[in-house]
């Protein structure tokens, strides 16, 4: 069966989130309150619609409670957020995904039972703050406040040594959960495993854990 997603806020977003869930095969109900918007999405979307969602009836007609899923995508306008949010999560909707504003934005969203709240445009900044400050730290995946999985590239400081030579478990807190070494990726490497020049570390930990490492060891 197909999966069937609802998109509501077409904005940047929100219609990034529409056009990548279609490329990927699933059917999805796009819905903003600004008509311009919708018909930008008419051709895209499996089905697009001109709605308010902050109103209860208008969600009720939809059928929305249907979905499998629901992302919330409305931007600045925290209060619509909310009030669509709440509605979504009284009327039973299994999953709700919500973009957060600002950190008060996404307490209130956790609150109200919102199971996924994502922050973009902090979550790419952190990521590109990342890239900057080391051009081994490749890409970023928070996990709470502190705790993140990040690929780190192999550089000759570590290249040749095993897993157990380099004793990053014990040293630093931090576990190397994979290695990604050109199209392969090995899953659990074992103690005895030898990094090579250019493999890329999947590691997990906290944060000031992994940023020790990727200091003092890369
Ligand atoms: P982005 O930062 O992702 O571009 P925007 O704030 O531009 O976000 O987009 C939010 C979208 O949500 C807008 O297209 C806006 O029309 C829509 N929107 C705002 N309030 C409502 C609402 N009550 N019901 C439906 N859509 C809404």
């Amino acid at each position: 069966m197909k999966k069937e997603f609802v998109v509501i806020g077409l904005g940047r977003f929100g219609g990034s989130i529409v056009r990548e869930l279609v490329r990927l095969g699933a059917d999805v109900l796009a819905i903003d309150n600004s008509a311009e918007r919708v018909d930008e999405y008419a051709k895209i979307a499996t089905q697009s619609v001109i709605a308010d969602t902050t109103d209860e009836e208008v969600i009720k007609s939809l059928g929305i409670r249907n979905f499998e899923h629901v992302i919330v995508a409305i931007g600045e306008n925290i209060q619509a957020s909310i009030l669509t949010t709440l509605i979504l999560k009284e009327l039973g909707v299994e999953q709700i995904t919500v973009k957060a504003h600002n950190d008060y934005h996404a307490k209130v969203l956790k609150k109200i039972g919102a199971d996924h709240v994502v922050h973009p445009e902090r979550d790419m900044g952190i990521r590109i703050a990342n890239n900057i400050m080391s051009n081994n730290v490749l890409d970023y995946l928070e996990l709470s406040d502190e705790h993140s999985i990040m690929e780190i590239r192999a550089n000759d400081r570590i290249a040749g040594f095993s897993l157990i030579d380099l004793d990053i478990r014990a040293k630093y807190g931090i576990n190397i959960v994979g290695i990604k070494r050109g199209e392969t990726i090995v899953i659990s490497p074992a103690a005895d495993d030898k990094i090579l020049l250019g493999d890329i570390l999947l590691v997990i930990g906290a944060d000031v854990d992994i940023n020790r490492f990727v200091k003092k060891a890369m």
